[in-house]
């Protein structure tokens, strides 16, 4: 019986006896990827490193939730350099630190991508952090994140790969609906300009165009000048642009200077999770939100 060990220490690691799993077991970085991790991993607790309503471009852990990091099993971060205030605490942190998008990956393509002067800048996704506003990457990156939850986590295998699929499909659906609702907006009318970054994976997905960003960075952090406004403002009337989107709780003078200059329509999108019971509450309210708020300002 030379198999008996494997499968017998197996069962003892996945028992969850002694092991420091039970509690402190799992965190995300943000409300939103806890509860997509919550529900991959069939509804046990995953509790958000940042509290609702926090910019994630700009948290700065304190030093009880560096305690809280390191006695912790696993973390759930998005990467991509969504997450720039918690970057050297990550890399510091005895924690298993699992991306949902590889920051190698993102920092190639971000090097490139700033300071990009000429008229063919197109927002290239892979600079943009905001990976959750398409519903089907989310799908396609929680194969990984089971993973991650078996190996360090210490959750049933079998299990978490059926909670997967049933959020899988789910995703999927909310997709479609989506996809739908968009799909009969006139060409002429799928383009829009963003306070910065984040509209990329969605615009990507949903076929919409972002002509120009007004900060010029996948982050909220970053200041455009007096002369980058003029040149937006130029070319958002030379390409028809009538919209402006921001997001609902950020900081957003440039682009409303921007539209109230150039005429064009403020629409305020939510890019994260609102308060527990709230319409944004869950990814679902506020995804499908964000669509209907931009379906309505495109069609003007
Ligand atoms: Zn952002």
């Amino acid at each position: 019986m030379p198999r008996l060990l494997p499968v017998l220490l197996a069962v003892l690691l996945t028992s969850g006896c002694g092991s420091p799993a039970q509690g402190a077991g799992i965190l995300a970085t943000t409300p939103l990827w806890a509860e997509i991790t919550s529900a991959t991993a069939c509804g046990r607790p995953v509790e958000s490193l940042m509290p609702v309503g926090t910019d994630p471009h700009s948290f700065e852990p304190s030093l009880a939730d560096r305690g809280r990091l390191d006695a912790t099993l696993l973390l759930v971060a998005n990467g991509g350099n969504l997450e720039e205030g918690l970057e050297d605490t990550l890399s510091a942190t005895p924690t298993f630190v699992h991306y949902i998008v590889s920051n190698d990956d993102a920092s190639e393509y971000h090097d490139d991508d700033t300071h990009h002067d000429d008229d063919t800048h197109h927002d290239d996704d892979t600079s943009d952090p905001h990976i959750w506003l398409d519903p089907v990457s989310v799908a396609d990156s929680l194969p990984a994140l089971a993973e991650a939850l078996s190996a360090h986590a210490g959750l049933d295998p079998v299990s978490v790969e059926a909670c997967r699929r049933e959020l899988d499909a789910r995703l999927r659906l909310l997709d479609r609906d989506i996809g739908d609702r968009l799909a009969t907006i006139p060409d002429a009318r799928r383009v829009l300009v963003t306070d910065h970054a984040m509209l990329g994976h969605f615009a990507d997905r949903y076929d919409l165009e972002v002509a120009e960003t007004v900060l010029r960075s996948h982050s909220s952090m970053a200041q455009p000048s007096a002369h980058d406004l003029e040149l937006l403002a130029e070319e958002m009337s030379d390409q028809g642009v009538a919209v402006v989107a921001i997001e609902e709780t950020g900081r957003n003078a440039d682009s409303r200077r921007l539209a109230e200059h150039t005429g064009a329509t403020i629409v305020e999108i939510p890019l994260r999770l609102g308060p527990e019971g709230s319409p944004t509450g869950t990814y679902e309210g506020m995804l499908r939100i964000l669509a209907e708020r931009l379906d309505d300002a495109l069609r003007g």
